[in-house]
């Protein structure tokens, strides 16, 4: 991007589309965060403050402004990134009309500190009304950091609009999940009244951003797009036929790498689930449309969320025909599958898979539907879509549950014959035309995970105190960490607390994992606490995915036909996907048709 600010001609100012920007505090966000990326920064956090009004200072380690610019950066339409109409046509930058700081500084008080890596002294400027002092000499790191504060005091008509904080706040986490998403290799932090609510380093993958901001669980659950089409590409994740949720929320769509609300765009991913999705619910989604810059205009929205196509048609086509391509092959491994239970002998009944599987949780009545009620959140929605009316395929499915699991393509649930195990660790099935091959680790992590989370989702999970309190040695920090989210651990079912300054001291455990190795099991505890910076739910999730996976039966040991039969019994009772909670595939199948070709028939 070219360097020096400068002040747009007015005959481009009259070709940009104009408007309000500066909305809610969420916009203030949105468009700071826009000029960190632009300045090419790797770490951006968002300090948010509405303890009293509301004040955000985003700080970057961008390129910084020239102290002789700084003055310029805060008036309107001056900027570094465009100087003729044609221009736009190829702009890199998510910014171009340089109104977003003029915009603030005309509802808030702006205080703008910034130094560029040529400068050995950081420069500041405040704005109060249209008095504008400095700028002076300041200590800055390189960088620029913008603090905005009383907004919107002097504006009390738009004060009005503005919800209650929480869900001010709300939109202001949603952006920076957005732009977490759009740049998953940059730093992000978000604090709110000086305490960090979201911590997210830079990630090697999208898939890992996901991870860390929709929970692992959704990001194991997803498959992968990849195409090309006609000098446009689609790139990023959705969810495999079968796992669906109750809102919208997990959809993000980039076109170009900028987050858009767009109707159309939103349908065609609807309709590339087509017959996969029951009514009311949604795939996760994390999709990148790269576009040539002639392809798509940016320039008809103000606040920049919508975008027009060139050729509409191709583009939903193109997507249409890419996600719906990958959500049928997924659809074709296993997802699913029923059991005839009358065929398990009387001794398996009540017997565990194997000596590392958890005490006595057999004989529980299997957990009630964890689900969320389904509907659409009419926020998340653009305004004219209506859930495809697909009707309920099958009386096993339960469309509250979330994730939900489908059979194969017709939607009905196979009935798996159990053959036997191999190699002590997989069991092989018969299922119609099909040999399926499940890995009795994965299904039976899976089914433990599922369980713990309906039993936390409807009240908490069942603790089993200890007789003997057992002590864990692991280091300061995850002691720390582990005190701060005692909540979040009790309502999984754990009882752990700081004993001494390296110890910790467990006291209860969840039933699911009481017949386990704890000793090794509070050791990873303690660590993923400890690196999780993440909300409370995801805590909990990923609590639960690290027991499951300790207690789960272990690939090498044995089992018989009758035990082997009794896990997939109670695996297809529980809501279920095709991925271990780590992502791994429960089974893997191979058609009648496959086979008779190894063997040449
Ligand atoms: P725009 O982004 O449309 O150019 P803005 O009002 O948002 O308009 O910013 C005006 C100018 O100030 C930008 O073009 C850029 O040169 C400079 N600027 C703003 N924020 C930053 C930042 N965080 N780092 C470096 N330069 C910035
Ligand atoms: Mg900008």
């Amino acid at each position: 991007m070219p360097d020096s600010i400068t002040l747009l001609a007015d005959s481009v100012v009259a070709g940009i589309a104009a408007g309000e920007v500066i909305e809610r505090p969420a916009s203030v966000v949105k468009e700071l965060i826009e000029n960190s990326l632009d300045a090419d920064a790797g770490r951006v956090e968002v300090d948010y403050d509405d303890s009293g009004g509301v004040s955000i200072t985003v700080s970057d380690d961008g390129c910084g402004i020239a102290a002789d610019q700084i003055k310029l950066a805060l008036t309107r339409h001056a900027t570094s990134k465009l100087c003729r109409l044609e221009d736009l046509q190829s702009l890199g930058t998510f910014g171009f009309r340089g109104e977003a700081l003029a915009s603030i500084a005309a509802v808030a008080t702006v205080e703008l500190t910034t130094r560029t890596r040529a400068d050995v002294a950081g420069v500041r400027v405040m704005v109060r009304g249209s008095q504008v002092e400095g700028p002076r000499a300041a200590a800055s790191q390189r960088g620029t950091r913008v603090r905005v504060g009383d907004l919107f005091a002097g504006v009390p008509a738009r004060k009005k609009f503005l919800k209650s904080a929480a869900a001010e706040y709300g939109r202001v986490v949603e952006v920076l999940r957005r732009f977490a998403l759009a740049r998953p290799e940059l730093h992000f932090t978000l604090k709110r009244n000086g305490k960090t609510t979201l911590e997210l380093p830079g990630m090697g993958d999208l898939r890992g951003r996901i991870g860390q901001i929709w929970g692992i669980e959704v990001a194991s659950s997803l498959c992968e797009i990849d195409t090309a089409y006609d000098g446009s590409v689609l790139k990023g994740y959705v969810s495999t036929a079968g796992v669906s949720y109750g809102s919208a929320r997990r959809i993000s769509i980039f076109v170009n790498r900028r987050w858009l609300r767009d109707r159309t765009l939103f349908r065609a991913l609807m309709e590339a689930y087509g017959g996969y999705l029951l009514k009311g619910r949604y795939p996760a989604a994390c999709l990148f449309l790269g576009h040539q810059p002639q392809e798509v205009d940016v320039n008809v929205h103000p606040a920049k969320l919508e975008v027009r196509f060139a050729r509409p048609d191709k583009v939903v086509r193109f997507l249409v025909e890419s996600v719906g391509g990958a959500v049928r092959d997924g659809s074709r491994q296993l997802g699913r599958w029923r059991v005839e239970d009358r065929a398990i002998g009387a001794q398996a009944r009540g017997t565990r898979y194997g000596s590392s599987s958890g005490g006595g949780w057999l004989d529980e009545s299997l957990a009630a539907s964890a689900g969320t009620s389904a509907g659409a959140d009419p926020d998340q929605v653009p305004a004219g879509y209506r859930p495809s009316s697909v009707p309920a395929l099958d009386e096993h499915q339960e469309p509250s549950q979330e994730p939900l699991a489908l059979g194969g393509l017709e939607g009905t649930l196979g009935v798996l014959d159990v053959v036997g195990q191999v190699f002590a660790g997989y069991i092989v099935c018969q299922e119609g035309d099909s040999l399926l091959l499940v890995d009795q680790h994965a299904a039976h992590e899976r089914l433990l995970f599922e369980k713990m989370m309906a039993s936390y989702n409807s009240g908490g999970v069942e603790s089993q105190p200890l007789l003997m309190p057992l002590t864990v040695r692991v280091d300061a920090e995850a002691v720390a960490a582990v005190a701060g989210c005692r909540r979040e651990l009790e309502a999984g079912g754990w009882s752990i607390e700081p004993f001494g300054e390296q110890d910790l001291m467990v006291r209860a455990v969840p039933v699911l994992v009481a017949g386990s190795e704890l000793t090794g099991l509070v050791e990873r505890l303690a660590v993923d606490v400890r690196d999780s910076g993440a909300g409370a739910g995801r805590l909990v999730e990923n609590l639960a995915a690290t027991a499951a996976c300790h207690a789960a039966v272990k690939v090498g040991t044995r089992m018989d036909r009758d035990t082997a039969r009794k896990l997939l019994v109670d695996a297809a009772e529980v809501s279920f996907s095709a991925c271990c909670p780590h992502g791994r595939p429960v089974g893997r199948s191979l058609s009648r048709s496959q086979v008779e070709r190894m063997f040449g028939r």
